[in-house]
Formats: C-alpha cells, sequence, structure tokens
C-alpha cells in the first residue's frame, strides 16, 4: 500500500563525492562499496550494542571500582569464631572510633577524616569497657595499616569526653561523611555503623521477649541467656535496574528527592522474590513499564551499610514501540507509587550531563538548586551513576569507534537526528543551550528518509535559527551526501518553528508551530518532532501553538 509522498528529493548518483570531505571518507568508501547492506548492517549492530550485549557485557564492561566503596573485603580482615573483645582490645595498637547510639552519626576529625583513637585511651577517659557489647562493638582488623584491632564504641553526642579522646572534630552523619573518607576507612566505619545500628534494635531477645540478649562473637551475634535463641544482623538486599531501551535509559525520581535529581529504579526483593522479578516488579509498579525477568542480567553489586542494604546492580533491555517509522521507548506512567517522574533520557543527553565541567552533584547533601532542564544523579560512589555512566561512555565510544560521521551514527538507530545541529552548529555546546538563552525562535525542518532496498525510513529533523529555506537545502543536502550509494530520497514531512516559553512556575516549555506539515496513516508528524526534540530536551513539554 503505497503512502502519499509529495516534495520527494531524490539523492543524486553516488559518484558525487567531495574527496575532501575528509570525515565523510571512511564512511563513503564503505557505504560505496556495500551500498544498503553496510547500512542495514550498522542499523542492526547497534541494536546489539556491545554493553548490552550478552556474549560481551561483563567482559566489556569495565569493574565498577568506584561502586566498592564500601566493600570491607580488602580492608577488614573478618573475625572468625568468637573472639576476646576485652583481650583484643588491649593490644597496643587497638584502635576505636565513636558513633550515635542508633549508628547514624561518626565523630569525624578536624580534616573530615574518621577520628581514631586508641581503645586504651577511650577506655580511660570514657569508661568504655570493650567487653560489653553495648558500649563497644569489634568491627574487625585492619588490613592496610598493621592489622590493627579496631572497634566502635557507641556514644552520647555532647558528651564531654569525647572531645577529649578523639578531638574537635565533631559528629556528622554516617552516610553524608562517608561518601569522602578514604576507601579503607568508609568500609570501616560502614561495617562499625551498621553493626551499631543492628545492635540498638537488640533490646530484647525477639523468641521470648527476655530483655538484653548477649552480644557474643565479637558483635556479629546476639544470643539470649534465658532460651539461648541467637539473631544475626540482617542484610536486606535491593535491586537496582538499568532498564534500556536503544539509545534511551529509564530514571525515576523518587518523592521525597529534590527535583530534577533522578536515580535508576530500585527496590527491596520480597519473601519469595528473585531479585530478577524484582526487577520486573518494580519496573512495572514504578514506571508501568514492561520488563521480561527473563532479560534481566547481573552487572555488579555494592554493599550499602545505611543500615543493611546490599545493593544488586542489574541491566534489561525493554523492547522498543513504533511511531511512524520511529522506534521510540514505551511511555512510562507513575500511578500511586514512591516515583513524582520516571521517564527516559536519551544517551547524548545525558552524556553531556554527565561531564566533570557540567555535571551536578546530589542535591540531597548540597542543597544547590538544579536548573531547569537539567539532571542530578547520585554521587560518584553510587553503583545507580556507575551503572548509568558506564553505559554511557560505552554507547558513545561504540558509536565513535563504529562512524566516522555524526549524521551516520543517528542514521542506525533508524531515525537520524541533527543533535549537534540544535546548538547552533558548535558541537562543543550542548544541545538545550540553545533555549537557555532563546531570544528568537528556531526554525525547523523535518524530512523522512527512505533507503533504497530498505522497508523502513530513518527521519532527520534540523532546527536552527534563519530561513527555513536554506536549512530545507540543508538538511537535504545531508541526507544526499550520506545516503550515497544507499540511494537515499527525502521527504520534507513537516517544516515549523520552535519558541522556548517561561512558565509561572518556573518551568520552561517549547512552543511549536507548525507552518506545513503532512501526515498520514503511519506518520504523525506532530508526535514525532515531539518525541525527536525530547531527545535533547527531555524536561520540556511540548505545546502546539497557531499564532
Ligand atoms: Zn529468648
Amino acid at each position: 500500500m503505497a503512502r502519499t509522498r509529495p516534495r520527494a528529493v531524490v539523492a543524486r548518483s553516488s559518484r558525487q563525492i567531495d574527496p575532501h570531505a575528509r570525515d565523510d571518507r571512511a564512511f563513503t568508501r564503505r557505504t560505496r562499496d556495500r551500498g544498503v547492506m553496510e547500512l542495514c548492517a550498522v542499523r542492526w549492530s547497534v541494536a546489539r550494542c556491545a554493553w548490552t550485549s550478552r556474549a560481551r557485557g561483563r567482559r566489556s564492561c569495565q569493574h565498577p571500582r568506584a561502586a566498592l566503596r564500601y566493600d570491607a573485603h580488602p580492608y577488614l580482615s573478618a573475625p572468625s569464631g568468637d573472639v576476646d573483645a576485652r583481650a583484643l582490645a588491649t593490644e597496643k595498637s587497638a584502635v576505636c572510633f565513636a558513633c550515635s547510639g542508633d549508628g547514624g552519626r561518626v565523630v569525624c576529625a578536624r580534616d573530615g577524616g574518621v577520628a581514631y583513637a586508641s581503645s586504651e585511651t577511650a577506655a580511660a577517659a570514657l569508661g568504655v569497657d570493650f567487653g560489653d557489647g553495648d558500649a563497644a562493638l569489634y568491627v574487625g582488623r585492619d588490613a592496610s595499616r598493621g592489622n590493627r584491632a579496631v572497634f566502635v564504641v557507641r556514644v552520647r553526642e555532647g558528651d564531654d569526653g569525647i572531645r577529649t579522646v578523639f578531638g574537635e572534630g565533631g559528629m556528622r552523619d554516617v552516610k553524608t561523611a562517608s561518601a569522602t573518607f578514604e576507601l579503607a576507612d568508609a568500609a570501616i566505619v560502614a561495617r562499625g555503623a551498621a553493626l551499631v545500628a543492628w545492635r540498638s534494635k537488640q533490646k530484647f531477645c525477639r523468641r521470648c521477649g527476655t530483655p538484653g540478649p548477649k552480644v557474643v562473637a565479637g558483635g556479629r551475634k546476639v544470643t539470649c541467656g534465658a532460651c539461648g535463641a541467637s539473631e544475626y544482623p540482617e542484610l536486606m538486599p535491593c535491586a537496582l535496574a538499568l532498564i534500556t531501551c536503544g539509545n534511551y535509559v529509564l530514571l525515576g525520581r523518587n518523592k521525597r528527592w529534590p527535583k530534577n535529581f533522578y536515580s535508576l529504579l530500585a527496590g527491596f526483593v520480597e519473601r519469595s522474590e528473585s531479585l530478577e522479578a524484582c526487577v520486573a516488579r518494580e519496573a512495572l509498579e514504578e514506571a508501568n513499564i514492561v520488563v521480561d525477568p527473563a532479560s534481566v542480567e547481573y552487572v555488579a553489586c555494592q554493599p550499602w551499610p545505611f543500615p543493611n542494604q546490599l545493593m544488586v546492580g542489574f541491566k534489561a533491555a525493554v523492547p522498543p514501540e513504533r511511531l511512524g517509522p520511529l522506534k521510540m521507548p514505551p511511555v512510562p506512567q507513575t500511578k500511586d507509587g514512591e516515583l513524582a517522574d520516571a521517564r527516559w533520557f536519551h544517551v547524548d543527553y545525558l552524556a553531556s550531563r554527565l561531564s566533570p565541567e557540567r555535571a551536578f552533584s546530589d542535591p540531597r547533601s548540597t542543597d544547590v538548586d538544579i536548573p531547569f532542564g537539567e539532571i542530578a544523579l547520585p554521587g560518584e560512589h553510587a553503583l545507580a551513576r556507575v551503572l548509568v555512566k558506564n553505559w554511557v561512555d560505552e554507547k558513545v565510544s561504540y558509536r565513535r569507534r563504529r562512524c566516522d560521521d555524526r549524521l551516520v551514527t543517528t542514521v542506525v538507530e533508524g531515525s537520524f537526528f541533527t543533535e549537534c545541529t540544535l546548538s547552533s552548529g558548535d558541537d562543543d555546546q550542548a544541545d538545550a543551550f540553545v533555549f537557555d538563552n532563546l531570544t528568537e525562535s528556531l526554525q525547523f525542518v523535518m524530512v523522512e528518509v527512505l533507503l533504497a532496498q530498505e522497508g523502513q525510513a530513518p527521519v532527520v529533523i534540523r532546527a536552527a535559527p534563519g530561513d527555513v529555506s536554506k536549512i530545507r537545502e540543508d538538511v537535504i543536502a545531508e541526507v544526499e551526501r550520506v545516503g550515497q550509494g544507499a540511494r537515499a530520497v527525502a521527504y520534507v514531512r513537516a517544516t515549523g518553528r520552535i519558541k522556548c516559553k517561561r512558565e509561572m512556575d518556573g518551568t520552561q516549555g517549547i512552543q511549536v508551530k507548525m507552518l506545513s506539515e503532512v501526515s498520514d496513516d503511519g506518520f504523525d508528524a506532530r508526535a514525532i518532532v515531539v518525541a525527536m526534540l525530547q531527545k535533547a530536551l527531555p524536561f520540556y513539554n511540548f505545546k502546539f501553538v497557531d499564532g
């Protein structure tokens, strides 16, 4: 069934190659020789991008070192069996640090590091009995500092003795402070604080209710003196999922989080549930996105002992939906769940936002307002950020290796989008900058490109200031250039104008005025304009206007 395709522009023969266009040469060589087959091959291989591929995934994925921040394994030798804490504390090198009674806060040194003191001093000045599991818990031997025994002591904030023993640094929130500790200290404090948090809840035997179960095994177990029941520190596994769809990743914002702060979807594992099923359930409950549990793959994990989680990181790919010739991720919906918002972010948008000079730090700890249109992710030490960053890096470098031409890189997705042009042709500027300072409107031209011998057509949209007929000429010229050998045909589907408008509530929207449009059964020009512009501008609302 032939669709109406008015205003066709047929690309000229493949002989017309500019020999000086250095960037084009490699691609031109390939396409000239193999024509459409090559374009098809490139398109399909991107769908099987290295990082998402089952075969290469684990090998090519860098070990997320930063995620190991709280992994005690390299720093602490675990105590085996029952230990005599009192005897350990009398060792000459034995040290301790101090936490609040619930394990939520830790005493820091003046320079922001952990305040260690010798256990001897603490015993003398604070009267700590290191054999009493209520006052002090054995954390382990610090393998990175001569195997010294390390204890955590429980102190009451404001106690004068703290300053005498640990100095003037003061108490800080464990989670916030650990993000800046040295790796070894972060792991040691995390374990100590988590043990204290657990111990603070063991006031009664859970079986018979007898008060004060006794701490044994160096703080790894409590045993009831009356009934003999034992309890161990519990661990809560939490599944964290990098859910992707082509070049998009799904991120969500919890209702309690500041504006523009997003992270991967995560949730606690229920009883009688696998981690993979947990990923699928969370995606469905929180964002109404269907994930096949069989497609969920383990990537890496991170201890998150604040107070007792283990973050287990997975990845899962969701099949796209068709929007005319485009493949787009299914639309997420947040209902009465934990999320205030869930949306897809294009890899190019995230790549520009994760650069060190542009990235915003976690606003939960800095109180910095993230401006509209920008995004903040969890800090460098969080597994969620590591997973997102590895995915973005892998996608970007794969496209660089694979393609020499920016236009070509986007052809392969089935929708090629000249994002660089959104920033007025300046590659170093990120897309949204144009809209930050937008005083005049941008004109845009959207063309559908048909490649001979291939059913699917990519779509190009170009937005730029200036004359719409000039933009149109440029786009068609680029389609011809890229499509050489593939015998590309470009149909102008829509032209129009976009303008940024600031709303009363501080949000910004894009007003779209269509100057011309050709829609038919399989091609909704307006929906496609919005879908493509949202790649670069995920936070903007789009509104069509007449005037
Ligand atoms: Zn009991």
